[in-house]
């Protein structure tokens, strides 16, 4: 089996990976608060623990890895855009405008990520779904001495939690030196959080043992992973800036309600992207949206490949000549495909005959601590491998990268140059009479091999081969669509005499 190694924060060290369970490995990672359009930085973590997922799902089984990534739609930012929203004029209740924004930022969001080949978690737990996991892990924590109430608010008492700071190596007298911790009247000591806070009546709010009111961000990944993880499991991810202090406040409340579990064994951090040198962020207002990139026609796979071009743990930027770059890769990539005739019909076949299997060196890679740059680097070697076999190995590599979203729209991602003379529909169909005239050629059936090249000849399609490279081809002034359309239909079944 694979041996998987991750950079662990809590230890500082990338460490061999040993799931608590094999048959069900557990991820948590923290989403995103849920008011506005994801920017390019917010895409980041989705993508980097995306490539997780899938890597935990080949080494141990798609049915036996759980993700959960919440949505976080009680937040203040929400409430006051709500609120602006009422202000405005709009007639709907406080309740209807949150659901409303929430609801949209969520299918957004899908859409968004959807669009960067990123695999929806197993779990997406809404928190204004699990307030009363939440008010019970409060209760929990007050009796057992680590919060107190004071003015309907429920704090924790930071200094009854000892090893607090462990995640981010810092002592708690330093951490209150570094941070912006708000200090207010009503609590014992300023490095005490919130858990829950009142809300009045222009304001969400539950009832609660202290009255009604809604709970703090930190408790809210504390509760839904105990929910639908249980009290340890494996992985617990998100952005370094969640490191402190909302990483540290989940293992204090996490730890302190649950000693009995250790929360998350291995904690992983992606960096942050950049602009110029500074973190993207929506409040500095340095920030573009994933759908701005999209709606200026950059496709998702091309994004998807320029966070892939940097590891996980260094900062990075966004630049047109990476997406240029990663643009062309892509479309030779995707090229080299469509002239094998790869889409849905024969990726069955090839799953279907257990040939279906990303390159050992791509799943080598990102074993080790998610090495994407090195995968990236070993699907350039394999692109250029000349036999049908390391063609299907690529293209697995491929997909298990996340890099072909649709294997039937390779034509218009690869934008291939035949579309002044023949369609994409037919270079799709010349695409998949390469493709079996190199798999006859690979088994020596030259007879086949020449029929293919005259009948395609025939029909103003020259065929052009190149030394232990697939073939390529191309579509000249007198090709004639009709006697494309009169050659006999392709049958994916000869594929398997043919592999
Ligand atoms: P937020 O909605 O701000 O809580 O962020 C959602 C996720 O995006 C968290 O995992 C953050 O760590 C991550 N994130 C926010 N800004 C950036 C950035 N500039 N680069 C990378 N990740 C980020
Ligand atoms: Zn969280």
């Amino acid at each position: 089996m694979t041996t998987i190694r991750l950079t662990n924060t809590k230890t500082r060290r990338k460490e061999a990976f040993t799931p608590i369970d094999p048959a069900n490995v557990r991820l948590y990672v923290c989403g995103p608060t849920v008011y506005d359009r994801a920017h390019l930085g917010n895409g980041r973590p989705v993508v980097v623990f995306d490539v997780l997922f899938r890597l935990l799902r080949h080494v141990y089984g798609p049915d036996h890895v759980t993700y959960v990534r919440n949505f976080t739609d009680v937040d203040d930012k929400i409430n006051a855009a709500a609120q602006a929203r009422k202000a405005a004029g709009d007639p709907r209740s406080l309740e209807e405008l949150i659901r409303a924004r929430t609801d949209e930022t969520i299918r957004w969001y899908h859409e968004d990520m959807d669009a960067l080949g990123a695999l929806r978690p197993t779990h997406e737990p809404r928190a204004t779904e699990w307030i009363g996991a939440m008010i019970a892990m409060i209760e929990d924590l007050v009796a057992k001495g680590h919060a107190y109430e004071r003015e309907g608010h429920v704090l924790f008492r930071v200094r009854s939690y000892r090893d607090y700071g462990a995640l981010s190596g810092r002592s708690v007298d330093d951490m209150i030196a570094g941070a912006r911790v708000e200090v207010a009247p009503f609590k014992e000591d300023p490095m005490d959080f919130v858990l829950w806070k009142p809300s009045d009546d222009e304001l969400p709010g539950w009832e609660s043992p202290w009255g009604r009111g809604r709970p703090g961000w930190h408790i809210e990944c504390s509760a839904m992973s105990y929910e639908l993880l249980g009290a340890s499991f494996d992985i617990h991810a998100g952005g370094i800036d969640l490191q402190f202090p909302h990483h540290e406040n989940e293992i204090a409340q996490s730890c302190c309600a649950h000693p009995e579990g250790g929360f998350a064994n291995v904690w992983m951090h992606n960096e942050m992207l950049l602009v110029n040198g500074k973190k993207m962020s929506k409040s500095l207002g340095n920030f573009f949206t994933v759908r701005d990139l999209l709606d200026q026609g950059w496709p998702g796979e091309v994004i998807r490949m320029v966070y892939l071009g940097t590891h996980y743990g260094k900062p990075m930027d966004w630049t047109a000549e990476k997406a240029e770059q990663a643009r062309r890769t892509l479309e030779d990539w995707y090229r080299a495909l469509i002239q094998a005739g790869y889409n849905s019909d024969t990726l069955a076949v090839l799953r279907d005959g257990g040939r279906w299997v990303p390159s050992a060196k791509v799943v080598d890679a990102i074993a080790n601590d998610l090495n994407t740059a090195g995968a990236i680097a070993a699907l350039h070697e394999l692109s250029k491998a000349g036999s049908a076999m390391a063609l299907a190995e690529f293209a697995a590599s491929l997909d298990f990268l996340g890099l072909v979203h649709d294997w039937d729209d390779l034509q218009s991602l690869a934008q291939m140059g035949v579309s002044s003379v023949g369609s994409a529909e037919h270079a799709k169909v010349v695409a998949h009479w390469m493709l079996l005239r190199d798999e006859a050629k690979s088994v020596r059936n030259y007879a086949e091999a020449d029929r293919i090249r005259d009948m395609l000849s025939a029909a103003g399609v020259r065929i052009i081969d190149r030394k232990s490279q697939p073939s390529t081809f191309e579509i000249e002034a007198s090709f004639d669509p009709a006697a494309l359309a009169d050659l006999p239909p392709l049958d994916p079944a000869n594929w398997e005499d043919l592999l």
